[in-house]
């Protein structure tokens, strides 16, 4: 199935307590098209300066991602700087320089107007819905999102919740976003905006997701070298729909909607979650993306193993 992402493509400094890096390759449409491309094409949207090295654009090429609709204006790369402490769960960002993303005005290629599934990462709420109304008829629309755009482009934001399916946030950006501490509560009021279904990452926690009334719950895989979370959650989403758009609709859909009123089987759903999860967990064992340069289909595949096994316990007899 096709698959169209919009997202920063970006050049990050990342300090953590194991080291730092300085303008390497990160990004929110970065991360999430190098973990789908493992499962499925990807067509990204995006733009960068034409500051932005070539070996970086033949590494997205080489994981089967379509640049058609990436752009290079004049200017520098989006930049994102940020620190980590020991909790490793919450960035803290130092500088976002928007550069060549201020004057940005997406036009996707014709080839990318009617893709199956569109993921709208993180990125300027005004953004999204540009390109969410230059596509025609998705069968399914996910967003992320981050506290920069919660409190700065509150109501563009809101605009976009209304018009997607599935919302992929994190723990605080879900608490701030619905201006509530309960995650539970939380998740019921940002349904109220919209979406079919929340999933919202914990971190080294896991990921609860929300849907048709019920809560699904994975962990993270327990890693004993965590060195830099920046990405966790873009990749995750990249393994999320990468392995839907790789897995097909359900077929009856069209005629009866599966509990979750998403066009795919609950069961198919979670097993994108633990994906998801999977593709997480590789990415924070290095900088940028470092180990997802290495990583092998074979790898993916051994570690959903371990997933299954680690989670897996029989009914209570007594
Ligand atoms: P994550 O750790 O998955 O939440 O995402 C980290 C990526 O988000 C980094 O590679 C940054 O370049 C990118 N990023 C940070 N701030 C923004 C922003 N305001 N808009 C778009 N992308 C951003």
């Amino acid at each position: 199935m096709s698959l169209l992402v919009v997202g920063s493509v970006a050049l990050d400094s990342v300090k953590t307590p194991f080291g730092e890096a300085t303008d390497v390759l990160g990004g929110s449409g970065t991360y999430f098209s190098v973990a789908a491309g493992f499962f499925n094409r990807v067509n990204l949207v995006a733009v960068v300066g034409n500051d932005f090295p070539g070996e970086h654009l033949e590494l997205l090429k080489g994981h089967d991602i379509d640049l058609a609709g990436l752009k290079t204006q004049p200017g520098k790369t989006f930049r994102w700087k940020g620190e980590y402490g020991f909790q490793l769960n919450e960035a803290k960002t130092l500088e976002t320089h928007l550069n060549v993303f201020e004057s940005f005005r997406p036009e996707l290629p014709d080839a990318f107007r009617t893709p199956n599934l569109v993921f709208l990462a993180n990125i300027d709420p005004e953004l999204q819905l540009e390109v969410l109304h230059q596509v025609k008829r998705p069968r399914l629309v996910a967003c992320d999102t981050m506290n920069f755009w919660i409190e700065g482009k509150r109501e563009a934001l809101i605009r976009t919740l209304r018009e997607v399916d599935v919302v992929i946030i994190n723990d605080g950006e879900a608490r701030e976003l619905a201006g509530e501490a309960n995650l539970v509560k939380a998740a019921r009021n940002i349904l109220d905006l919209g979406p079919k279904t929340l999933i919202i990452k914990r971190g080294e926690y896991g990921v609860l997701m929300f849907s048709g009334g019920t809560v699904f719950s994975a962990p993270a895989f327990p890693l004993e070298s965590v060195f830099d979370p920046t990405g966790a959650g873009d990749s995750f989403a990249g393994g999320f729909m990468g392995y839907l758009a790789r897995q097909g609709l359900h077929e009856e859909s069209l005629r009866c909607p599966p509990v979750t009123g998403l066009p795919f089987d609950e069961a198919v759903i979670r097993r994108a979650v633990i994906i998801g999860s999977v593709m997480a967990s590789f990415n924070v064992e290095s900088f940028s993306l470092d180990r997802m340069k290495t990583l092998t289909f074979e790898e993916i595949q051994a570690r959903y193993k371990e997933f299954q096994q680690m989670t897996s316990f029989e009914d209570l007899l007594h």
